[in-house]
């Protein structure tokens, strides 16, 4: 074997295990592993969980903070405007240096895939797309990236987007996005569904759209959206993010929908950064938050994952980017505190995003992708709380980034 990582705490497991590494496979985990490697790193009990996940992120947009003018009013309508500046004259070479600017930061932070949107759709063409697909070649030794076809003006109120997203699925993007809730009629929010589907199934792509980010209870195309997936048998392929609508949906509606969305197998993606600054802007007080039904997801065995949508761009100022930082929102926004809570919380950054993006050798035990974060603290819920550097992060079996940093108090203290 090429690698050991001694004394790591898992989740789930009492005593610290060994983690043997052949190659870019884990070959053994167990207490005391007797073998020796060339390369050992002594992981001294902190937690160690496989590469983390970043389910949605708009890298295409991200750092525009630093040349935009500000966003005024702070809405969704706004961040658009002041994007679509940009997007006319984006230069995919440029775009792709933003992009892996961010992308080395989220590595560093343990982070070993993305689920990348790029803009497509006729004020800006191809160009995000192609300058994500460049940053995806440039960061491939670092962390696996899939790049989704995103049409951020929509399908039938922006004619040509279409046409635009099947060109971008052939110069390589992955998966088929989507913004049905952004079309003027709730009719052609079921046509731009219909139309995604029939690119996904044409081309045997899986699904992430963006359903429903806003506070109207009158906006459910997630329901249209679970019904589709269902018809298709297309079960464990469909992801949802924000549903934030969902807040203000009637109980009786939401628990449908709800159920719906369990039955469908589709997964929720909660950006709970972007919504808590975006959402519920007209509101006075109380503010809602935007923020999907997540406790009750989670009731009905809902897979429901959380990652950072924006950073530093005209949708959101912050944005480090981190998982664990969304994990800690998360556990705010949906008052999850309770233990079994907090590992919940965790599972939304790491195994359950695994099953939306459909990675199979995915997690700790021989046999899986050794793509692993040792976390600078024992625990799950240590790891919420002090936000630690990550130590050691690893991707296929190698080392990709390490932290060094120290802090210390120094004595000042009067000796008596
Ligand atoms: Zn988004």
């Amino acid at each position: 074997m090429s690698l050991i990582i001694r004394h790591a705490r898992v989740r789930n497991q009492k005593e610290t295990v060994d983690i043997a590494i052949e190659g870019e496979k884990i070959s053994a985990v167990a207490v005391n592993l007797p073998s020796s490697a060339p390369n050992e790193i002594d992981a001294g009990g902190n937690l160690v969980l496989p590469g983390l996940f970043n389910l949605h992120y708009h890298a295409d947009k991200c750092l525009l903070g630093e040349i935009m003018r500000p966003n005024v009013s702070g809405t969704l309508p706004e961040a658009i405007e002041i994007t679509n500046d940009f997007k006319r004259s984006y230069d995919p070479v440029e775009v792709a240096a933003r992009a892996v600017r961010t992308l080395e930061q989220g590595v560093k932070n343990g982070t070993t895939f993305f689920r990348l949107f790029c803009d497509v759709g006729t004020i800006g063409g191809l160009r995000a797309a192609r300058g994500l697909l460049l940053a995806r070649e440039k960061m491939k030794d670092y962390c696996r990236i899939q790049v989704v076809a995103f049409p951020q003006e929509g399908i039938v109120r922006d004619p040509g987007a279409a046409e635009l997203m099947e060109e971008a699925i052939k110069e390589g993007c992955d998966v088929v996005g989507g913004l049905p809730w952004y079309e003027y009629t709730d009719d052609e929010a079921r046509r731009h569904i219909d139309i995604c589907f029939g690119m996904a199934i044409k081309h045997d792509l899986d699904i992430h759209m963006l359903v429903d980010d806003t506070d109207d209870p009158n906006s459910r195309s997630l329901e249209y959206l679970a019904l589709k997936t269902m018809r298709e048998g297309f079960q464990g392929r469909v992801a949802a993010s924000h549903c934030g609508a969902m807040a203000a949906y009637n109980d009786v509606y939401a628990a449908k929908v709800v159920d719906m969305v369990a039955t469908a197998g589709i997964t929720i993606s909660v950006n709970a950064h972007i919504n808590l600054v975006c959402s519920a802007r007209l509101d006075r007080e109380p503010r809602r938050r935007g923020i999907a039904r997540v406790k009750e997801l989670l009731a009905r065995g809902v897979n429901v994952a959380t990652s950072q949508d924006d950073v530093n761009d005209p949708y959101y100022p912050f944005g480090k980017p981190d998982p664990l930082e969304c994990a800690l929102m998360m556990a705010h926004v949906a008052q999850l505190t309770l233990p079994h809570e907090l590992e919940a919380v965790m599972d939304m950054i790491t195994v359950n995003p695994a099953r939306a993006a459909r990675v199979a050798d995915y997690g700790i035990a021989a046999g899986m992708r050794a793509d692993l974060v040792v976390v600078g603290a024992p625990s799950v819920h240590e790891a919420l709380r002090l936000q630690p550097p990550r130590l050691h992060v690893f991707k296929d079996g190698r080392e990709v980034a390490r932290s060094v940093l120290t802090q210390e108090l120094l004595s000042h203290r009067a000796s008596s």
